[in-house]
């Protein structure tokens, strides 16, 4: 039996995300004193992911996650984990990560635990601490599988980085034929900033800004911070922001150790997304926002007013 986790990349560099789901590999592993395989396709800099732990690790050349649909790629790492016997599987609940664990379960016959933010019970490694109900409350799954996948919430436990020494590394082609029903034609990333799952930092703006003319500020208060932006989803619905930056129930959900929200509401869609965050700083006009409500730090005030201030102030602190 085997602990594995499966890394992802983006044409070959890897996620932060990925560190993370090894740092959790690497903690059972230790607990049960078992080795931790790293899994992936397409991979480039494999050494990166010895130093989160891996003790050995397959890299399959000829597949990737950029060109191959979901279906063949969870193929790809089912044959994987039953050939070298996986008992507790890891993965991040990215975008992919959500597609492809279901399928993976399914193939391999295993329980899957998802929205992991904790650790398993150290004396019950298949009891584990969840998100649920669109993150308003927690609960503890157990399971009675004998081999199960455990996908984290990405940012809710954080990479550890491990001086272990050495891993082995194997890159080899698998066997699986790709599916000709569907291709993926092509798959792009939005835009080189900084990915809103991998943000430790979020700057997210709302209807309160009034039109895009106005997001340069949010910008640029997002670059100074080196965070992602990010926004509500009447602001992508009205096409002043791209949808990939929307956020809530029906949009991403994020984790970042500080999310700002300027001149959003607070609607209980919006938080469902975005109430993992470790620190809330909310800037509003009207003190009766809800959002208030959820805040860890806020600022009653005219986000025309505060946030060319706050650029000010961040400027001649790093000045
Ligand atoms: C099924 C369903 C799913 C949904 N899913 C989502 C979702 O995933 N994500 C999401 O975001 N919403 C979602 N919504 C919509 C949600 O209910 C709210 O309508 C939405 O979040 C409101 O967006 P907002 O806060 O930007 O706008 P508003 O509610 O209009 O709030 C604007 C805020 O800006 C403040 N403001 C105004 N001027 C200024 C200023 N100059 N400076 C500072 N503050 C100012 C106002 O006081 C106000 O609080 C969903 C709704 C439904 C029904």
């Amino acid at each position: 039996m085997s602990i594995i986790t499966i890394t992802e990349n983006w044409e070959g560099k890897f996620k932060k995300t990925s560190f993370e789901s090894l740092s959790y590999g690497r903690h059972i592993a230790n607990q049960m004193n078992s080795k931790l395989i790293a899994i992936t396709i397409g991979g480039n800099n494999l050494e990166s992911l010895i130093q989160y732990g891996a003790d050995k690790i397959i890299n399959i050349t000829n597949f990737n996650f950029e060109n191959n649909n979901n279906t063949d790629i969870a193929k790809v790492f089912s044959k994987i984990i039953e050939e070298e016997n996986g008992s507790t599987i890891i993965i991040s609940n990215t975008n992919i990560g959500k597609k492809i664990s279901p399928l993976i379960a399914q193939n391999i016959n295993a329980g899957l635990i998802t929205n992991a933010v904790a650790y398993p019970e150290k004396n019950n490694l298949l009891k584990v601490k969840c998100k649920a109900f669109s993150s308003k409350s927690f609960v503890v799954y157990e399971s009675d599988y004998n081999k199960n996948i455990i996908s984290i919430i990405p940012n809710s436990i954080g990479e550890i980085n491990q001086i272990t020494g050495k891993g082995e590394i194997l890159n080899q082609e698998s066997e699986i034929k790709s599916n000709q029903d569907y291709q993926i034609l092509k798959r792009s990333k939005q835009n080189d900033k900084i990915s809103l799952s991998d943000a430790n930092i979020v700057v997210s703006a709302g209807r309160g800004l009034k039109g895009p003319e106005n997001w340069p500020m949010i910008e640029e208060l997002a670059e100074l911070l080196g965070a992602a932006t990010a926004c509500s989803k009447p602001v992508s619905d009205m096409g002043w922001r791209p949808h990939s930056e929307h956020v809530g129930q029906t949009g991403i959900a994020v984790n970042p150790d500080l999310y700002i929200a300027i001149g959003i509401s607070g609607a209980i869609q919006h938080l469902a997304g975005v109430n993992a965050s470790k620190n809330i700083v909310v800037i509003n006009t009207d003190a009766e926002a809800p959002f208030f409500k959820a805040a860890n730090y806020g600022i009653i005030g005219d986000a025309f007013t505060v946030i060319p201030k706050l650029i000010e102030a961040i400027k001649q602190h790093k000045n």
